[in-house]
């Protein structure tokens, strides 16, 4: 699949921060919806029925009042009082069992819906390319993906629920008050917009104060989580930033107080104002319908039923009125994370991709090995808009980003011959890593092929790809948990026994099993506790477990203290004996061994031979020769002399 013309997501502009509050929903987002809730048909189903029932137990409480009053109190009817009293008690326990299934069965579908959107997530955003992941701005998009898919929570816990709940119950409440009377009935209608304005209103302002708490959480969010690593807190000190970081987080966190604190004010109004509706009514209520009962047009125990239910329908008419805001709000949720489903996988398996087979597995595999070959490779990185959330990225990097980026490699041409080392050598910045990242697939060849053992590497699937191909980057990254799980997680399946040979065969078994916990022992974040030679070293106990015919190697160009750096050379001279290695070669020493060098400049291959043939030649290779690896002919000529 082509890099250019991929997912571009202009349509995210509507998210960006501050334009929220207009943001517009996409077409076809609520059919989007409806195969997740589809799977939780039953539920639904049971909390539509829950809903039905506690409506009729709404309206039926107070009619057992009426009943009472009218037929048991005012008569001098003991036993009716007694019976419908007890009945009263009843229909509260029924309702509180209702409530119960209810609460069981959006509590059931809530947290199932946020399961499902959040593992489908992760698996989609684990599937991006590499380049979207060296654009977004994790702490933003980890924030947005947390409160987005808790919003969707919402849509069934609360939204569902309320919205046929408040609707059903209305229904039977209004139309039991007609029954009773429809005067009174008219009348308390007639007060309802007197409900909704308030809550227009204040529901309004409450929903943008919302709105800005949540960016600024984000925005909170995504500081802490870019400073309260070990690089960044690093840079921090080093800079002498904290007292202004803290001025910038605390600016932010100031505005969160201020909006609570007026969120807490406005729900006190909205509620002072409901309080003094809600007397006002009852007093009209009563007044007119003490009115119809002196006349003898009503009954007593009327007028208290009638009175009881206007209660009971003021309540899910306000929750309908808020219903409108809390749709858009948890539609635009679910917008959102839509957006990040859409994002296509760059680098994607075809249908009909076959495996890419060696034969053997094991550290002597891979004899004979299997060619690693570019055919007239051209690449470009991708931009912005093609592989990353528009919304994510500040707009100043953007539209620095609209037109094509540049070419990086050109036209590349050579074959890295099976069971041979190939090393690559040139400036800064002329290209080498990015072929490296071309033959796992970390990127995709803009135009042209790249082979592993004759197979385009389009045409394989990936997991065969990543068991073939085997990379060791200068960063070696470590996830925060034992050195036994972060060397598993090349290979899975490997026993101990094999565990340390292999840490054993990269000289740092020794290190290990000094430690109070051995294999066991926790690493720090990105795995600072362990010193540059060490993770350089586990890096390679990864690359032994898992044994690939090809590796792909960007040499460690740390300083290590001569000893560490001659062992390590040597284990890392016999775990690539017999396999297929490409490597961008920073020591003299490996170069020397190459089987055939490489010179990379701008993007093309400018020379290619063996070191005495490139140095004969007398052109870049022996410059680059000369000033890069000066240094270190001196240093071996002293060391020789000595
Ligand atoms: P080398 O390994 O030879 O130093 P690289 O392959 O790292 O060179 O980089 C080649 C060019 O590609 C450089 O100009 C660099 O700025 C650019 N480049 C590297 N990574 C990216 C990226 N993720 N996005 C855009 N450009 C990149």
């Amino acid at each position: 699949m082509a890099l250019i013309g991929g997912p571009s997501l202009t349509s995210g502009k509507n998210f960006d921060e501050g334009g929220m509050s207009r943001q517009k929903i996409k077409p076809g987002t609520l059919r989007r919806i409806l195969p997740y809730a589809v799977r939780y048909r039953k539920q639904l189903a049971v909390l539509v029925l829950a809903s039905i029932a506690c409506g009729a137990i709404t309206a039926a409480s107070p009619l057992m009042l009426k009943f009472m009053i009218d037929d048991g109190i005012m008569p001098k009817k003991f036993e009716i009082v007694v019976m419908l009293a007890f009945g009263i008690v009843l229909l509260a326990l029924m309702e509180s069992f209702v409530l119960y299934i209810e609460a069981r069965c959006s509590g059931k579908i809530g947290e199932g819906l946020v399961y499902d959107l959040r593992t489908e997530v992760f698996e989609h955003v684990q599937r991006q390319p590499l380049a979207f992941f060296s654009r977004v701005q994790t702490g933003a998009l980890v924030s947005r993906l947390n409160t987005d898919i808790a919003g969707t929570r919402q849509a069934i816990t609360s939204l569902l629920t309320q919205a046929v709940s408040a609707l059903l119950t209305l229904a039977i409440v209004i139309s039991t008050m007609i029954y009773l009377s429809w005067e009174i009935t008219l009348v308390a209608l007639a007060m309802v917009p007197l409900f909704l304005f308030p809550a227009r209103i204040i529901g309004r302002k409450l929903q943008r104060l919302t709105r800005e708490r949540m960016n600024l959480d984000g925005e909170m969010g995504s500081m802490m989580s870019e400073r309260f690593n070990v690089s960044g807190a690093e840079l921090a000190k080093l800079y002498g930033r904290p007292a202004s970081e803290a001025a910038l987080f605390e600016e932010k966190a100031g505005r969160v107080r201020d909006i609570t604190a007026l969120n807490v004010v406005h729900g006190r109004m909205f509620f002072i104002v409901i309080t003094v509706l809600t007397s006002m009514t009852t007093a009209i209520v009563y007044g007119f319908g003490g009115n119809l009962v002196i006349g003898g047009a009503l009954q007593i125990g009327t007028l208290v039923a009638m009175v009881t239910l206007l209660f009971r329908m003021y309540g899910p008419i306000n929750q309908l009125s808020g219903l409108q805001i809390q749709v858009l709000t948890v539609l635009v949720s679910f917008d959102r994370i839509f957006e990040v489903l859409d994002l296509k996988p760059l680098v994607d398996e075809k249908p009909d991709a076959h495996e890419l087979v060696f034969i053997g597995k094991g550290v002597d595999a891979g004899a004979g090995g299997l060619d690693v070959e570019f055919d007239h490779v051209s690449f470009r990185y991708p931009t912005a808009e093609e592989v990353s959330l528009a919304s994510l990225e500040p707009i100043a990097l953007r539209e620095k980003d609209r037109g094509d980026s540049a070419w990086i490699l050109k036209e590349l041409s050579f074959t890295a011959p099976a069971g041979k080392l190939t090393a690559l050598v040139g400036p800064s910045g002329a290209g080498k890593t990015t072929i490296t990242q071309l033959v796992p697939r970390l990127y995709e060849a803009t135009s042209g092929t790249v082979r592993v053992g004759g197979h385009d590497v389009r045409d394989v699937t990936l997991q065969s790809l990543s068991d073939t191909v085997g990379v060791v980057s200068q960063e070696t990254h470590m996830f925060h948990d034992t050195i036994r799980a972060n060397l598993l997680y090349a290979r899975p399946e490997a026993i101990e026994e094999e565990l340390i040979d292999a840490c054993k065969a990269a000289l740092i078994w020794d290190s290990i099993s000094a430690l109070p916990n051995g294999l066991d022992t926790v690493v720090g974040e990105r795995g600072h506790r362990l010193s540059g030679g060490e993770k350089q070293r586990i890096a390679l106990v990864r690359l032994l477990l898992k044994s690939p015919p090809v590796v792909v190697l960007d040499e460690a160009t740390a300083h290590l203290d001569s000893e560490s750096e001659a062992s390590i050379q040597r284990a890392l001279k016999d775990a690539l004996a017999g396999r297929t290695s490409l490597v961008i070669a920073h020591r003299l020493s490996t170069i020397r061994e190459a089987d055939q060098i490489l010179v990379v400049q701008a993007g093309r291959i400018c020379e290619r031979g063996t070191h005495e043939e490139l140095l004969a030649q007398g052109g870049q290779y022996a410059s680059l020769y000369h000033t890069q690896f000066a240094e270190e002919v001196t240093e071996i000529d002293i060391q020789r002399s000595a």
